[in-house]
């Protein structure tokens, strides 16, 4: 794999490929007793160890090996975050095959697209999502075989779906008695698609190497800072960019997991966090609404939860206050995605920055942040030129590293890359120190009279106002100016405010012409598979919006 010199004196320290399995091997020799917590599809809370999670984890690469799977091959799961899926996370790549996680909100005939694409050679399932196998399970083309994630008394009596077997069978007739095997750290370990806004979905193919790496640069404490005295609760799914690595850096740090299965309102999560003494999470933003606005309603607190990082979208600078004033949390802001597996930047202070002023820090933690180490980024312009670090011009997001992809699984959309490195379609800004933020996703900026203006700004201004629960920011048509900003508002339950009230409310903090033109107010906003906003959908939504200003 190496394409670089060798030196006539090459270093002298053993030679271990970065593995998987190496990571559920360590929790298990140094924190074997610390607990796996998993609120259960069945509704129960289960409760194991470190220890029984890698026993549990060698029988299923036992009953993979049986079943006939072999180094490379494929095998999916379609599950919420749980004990289950953990284990399968360490059976499958530890053994040398590949771990497809595929989104179960995507619609049924993308999943059977996906399958066919990956080529996945058995699938493993929660039991909700029994129907949703039944109707795509006839148009899988390679797999073998089911596998529905329960105990034998749960299974169906009858079922469409071929060869369906039972999770906890297997488990059952297989023997732990199994060494994880050794081979190149360069081996494909696990396989996630985009989710294909635009086109058909794209899969990102990890490396048991990339994978090592990014757990240990994101466990750092200017990353997601996870150690052995924390208790985690993963909101982030890990259906979608393995959880943001979760799964891996929790184990490799000792940590307590806490999963919450499939029960993400306000309420159930509230009560995970109490009972488990959660003191570290990670999520979208819409998620983090439910909770507040759940928390806010009922006079709740936190007692133990100290630190979120929010990413997948932009956190309102809103929100973070929320957390940080009412609730005493720290947010940090991270920036990744499903091609960087997903880490790039987290936004942290540095010890200069702490004689700043609240609100010159509240600034800088809006960002999305610094490169993590291994990560590097620039900006460049339409032409490829790269542009400065000043912190207001912006441009093309461009990075690379060793967790970036060089490409999509099966070579789909040809070569990606611009001379070696990977571009984002972001639209961002880098400040001199090297703080990068987000401006937009490029299409999703609005082009006035030539001009760019950044939706995520005026989104963030219009969250800041006491009445808005959502907003998103659009460009639609206008004669002279090609696009202008409408701005689509869901209003707080029982909260009242008007167009007029939204478009002072910008007065002084933007320039005058990135004012939105309009104001509309909606039920609410859509929300993707992934748990972001749909902006394209908006835009068909108000394509003949005619604006008051046309
Ligand atoms: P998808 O499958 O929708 O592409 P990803 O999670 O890979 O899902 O999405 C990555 C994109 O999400 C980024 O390119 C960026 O546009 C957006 N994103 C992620 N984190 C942030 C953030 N903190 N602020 C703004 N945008 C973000």
């Amino acid at each position: 794999m190496s394409e670089y010199p060798k030196s006539p004196l090459m270093g002298q320290m053993m030679s271990q490929p970065l593995l998987i399995s190496s990571i559920i091997q360590h929790a298990d020799r140094y924190f074997g007793s610390n607990e796996i917590v998993s609120r259960r599809v069945e509704g129960d809370i289960h409760r194991y160890t470190y220890r029984d999670c890698h026993k549990r984890a060698r029988q299923m690469a036992n009953a993979l090996d049986a079943l006939g799977v072999r180094i490379g091959d494929r095998v999916a799961t379609l599950a919420w975050n749980g004990y289950r899926h953990l284990e399968l996370y360490y059976a499958i790549s530890g053994s040398g095959a590949v771990m497809h996680t595929i989104n179960p909100r995507l619609h049924p005939e993308q999943i059977a697209y996906i399958v066919n694409h990956a080529e996945d050679q058995f699938l493993f399932f929660d039991m909700s999502f029994l129907p949703l196998v039944e109707a795509f399970a006839a148009h899988c083309k390679t797999t073998k075989g089911f596998i529905m994630m329960c105990d034998r008394d749960r299974m169906p009596a009858e079922t469409r779906i071929p060869n369906l077997m039972c999770y906890e069978d297997l488990i059952a007739k297989s023997s732990d008695d199994y060494a994880w095997p050794l081979f190149d750290e360069n081996c494909a370990s696990s396989l996630c698609y985009t989710s294909g806004t635009t086109g058909n979905p794209k899969g990102a193919l990890y490396s048991h190497r990339s994978t090592v790496l990014h757990s240990y640069a994101s466990a750092m404490p200017d990353a997601l800072n996870v150690s052995a005295r924390d208790s985690v609760l993963p909101v982030v799914p890990m259906f979608h960019v393995n959880a943001w690595g979760l799964p891996y850096s929790v184990p490799l740090t000792g940590a307590k997991m806490v999963f919450p299965g499939p029960a993400l309102d306000g309420k159930s999560l509230h009560e995970l966090f109490e009972q488990e003494q959660v003191t570290f999470s990670a999520g979208v933003p819409t998620v983090w609404l439910g909770l507040l606005t759940y928390v806010g309603q009922n006079n709740l607190k936190f007692s133990s939860f100290k630190r979120t990082v929010i990413g997948g979208s932009a956190c309102p600078p809103a929100m973070m206050k929320t957390f940080r004033n009412q609730y005493v949390i720290d947010v940090v802001h991270a920036w990744g995605m499903t091609e960087m597996s997903p880490l790039g930047t987290a936004c942290t202070l540095q010890s200069h920055h702490m004689s700043l002023s609240d609100d010159a820090q509240q600034s800088i933690l809006e960002k999305q942040g610094h490169a993590i180490f291994g990560v590097d980024m620039k900006i460049v312009d339409d032409m490829g030129e790269e542009l400065p670090w000043d912190g207001k011009t912006y441009g093309n997001l461009l990075v690379k590293g060793p967790w970036i992809v060089s490409g999509y699984f099966k070579n789909e959309g040809g070569d990606v890359l611009q001379d070696g490195w990977f571009p984002t379609g972001d639209v961002a800004t880098i400040s001199p120190d090297g703080y990068m933020q987000i401006t937009d996703r490029s299409k999703d900026v609005i082009k006035s009279g030539g001009e760019w203006i950044g939706s995520i700004d005026l989104e963030n201004i219009a969250m800041g106002h006491p009445a808005v629960q959502q907003a998103a920011c659009i460009g639609v048509f206008h004669p002279k100016w090609d696009e202008r900003p409408l701005l689509v508002v869901v209003k707080k339950p029982g909260a009242e405010v008007s167009r007029e009230e939204l478009i002072t409310f910008y007065e002084g903090k933007i320039a005058k012409w990135w004012t939105p033109d309009d104001v509309t107010f909606v039920e609410a906003l859509p929300i993707g598979a992934t748990g972001k906003i749909l902006k394209n959908r908006i835009r068909d939504q108000f394509k003949e919006y005619k604006l008051p200003t046309a």
